[in-house]
């Protein structure tokens, strides 16, 4: 019997792990997009954009007890595609057999749209991303980050921690005012304020400014623009279910949440952040 875990993450670490727990005794397969063991992502947008960090990643386990586990791990290999009828995920042009499965793929960031190839400009969701930031940091970069949100307002912590110059654009008029209430936000926004971070709400990006492909302001509705060297872009995440798109569970995958639903397949579990909800971020306990 083989049990496969797509995305290689905290969600599919413990899925495995909760499978071994409960008496799982067939193979079991590990595949992540990235090319690294399963890490922890907190740190990224906290200690690790700290000056002097390392770029050295510290994984939730080691190879060796990973192996221990019995779990074969398929990295920097992401999957394609999903045969339901046939149990195989697609792996580009090989794919993997399974008799269970758990979707862990977790969440994608918004990009802004026609901003891939302009230097200097990032999400931060993997640790690639969070060295790019620290760098740019390391380097003195003037920091506008688009979107109030928790991981937008760390790295404006960071910069300041620095003494660099921080904005934030926020479209909302008081920050993370939808996940923690009025109050809280402009408490928050108080706090932002005398860090010394440079706080523009009630206002949109329009575009962004650039010279030889790298990044050097940001335009925004209000007609200002807000020069910069790093762009980081935090509006929220969307499940990573694009790999998911032609296959039999496509339209369940948008709304599933952690715990089973009806309307999948048997022996198919969706695990960790995929679900849309904010509070489904709990892991698979379960894999049947
Ligand atoms: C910078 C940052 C800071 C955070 N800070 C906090 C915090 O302070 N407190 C807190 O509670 N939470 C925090 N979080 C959220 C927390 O890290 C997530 O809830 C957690 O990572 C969710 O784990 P997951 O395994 O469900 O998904 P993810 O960690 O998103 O993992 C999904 C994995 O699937 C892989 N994947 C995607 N598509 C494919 C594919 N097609 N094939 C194979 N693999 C694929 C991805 O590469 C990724 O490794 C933070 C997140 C980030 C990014």
């Amino acid at each position: 019997m083989s049990l496969v875990i797509v995305g290689a993450s905290l969600a599919g670490l413990l899925a495995a792990e909760s499978a071994r727990r409960t008496g799982w005794g067939g193979q079991i397969t590990l595949i992540g997009a990235e090319e690294h063991l399963p890490y922890d992502r907190p740190p990224l947008s906290k200690a690790q954009l700290d000056q002097g960090t390392a770029d050295d990643l510290v994984p939730l386990r080691t190879q060796a007890e990973l192996d221990e586990l019995g779990v074969t791990t398929l990295l920097g290999t992401p999957a394609t595609g999903l045969d339901t009828a046939g149990r195989r995920v697609i792996v580009g042009d090989t794919s993997v057999a399974y008799d269970a499965l758990v979707i862990a793929t977790g969440a994608t960031p918004y990009r802004l749209p026609g901003t891939d190839n302009i230097a200097g400009v990032t999400g931060l969701r993997t640790h690639a991303e969070a060295v790019a930031v620290r760098r740019a940091l390391d380097a003195g970069a003037r920091t506008v980050v688009i979107g109030a949100g928790f991981i937008g307002s760390e790295i404006a912590s960071a910069a300041r921690k620095r003494g660099l110059p921080a904005t934030i654009v926020e479209r909302l008029d008081v920050p993370l005012s939808r996940s923690l209430g009025p109050e809280p936000g402009a408490i928050c926004a108080d706090l932002h304020r005398a860090a010394g971070t440079d706080l523009r709400l009630g206002v949109g990006v329009s575009g962004l400014e650039s010279t030889g492909g790298r990044v050097t302001g940001v335009v925004l509705d209000d007609g200002t623009t807000v020069p910069a060297d790093l762009v980081v872009v935090g509006i929220g995440v969307r499940p990573a279910t694009a790999w998911l798109e032609e296959s039999a569970i496509a339209s369940t995958t948008a709304t599933a949440a952690s715990s089973v639903t009806p309307r999948w397949p048997p022996r198919h579990r969706v695990s960790g952040q995929p679900a849309t909800s904010p509070t489904s971020r709990t892991a698979a306990s379960t894999v049947t």
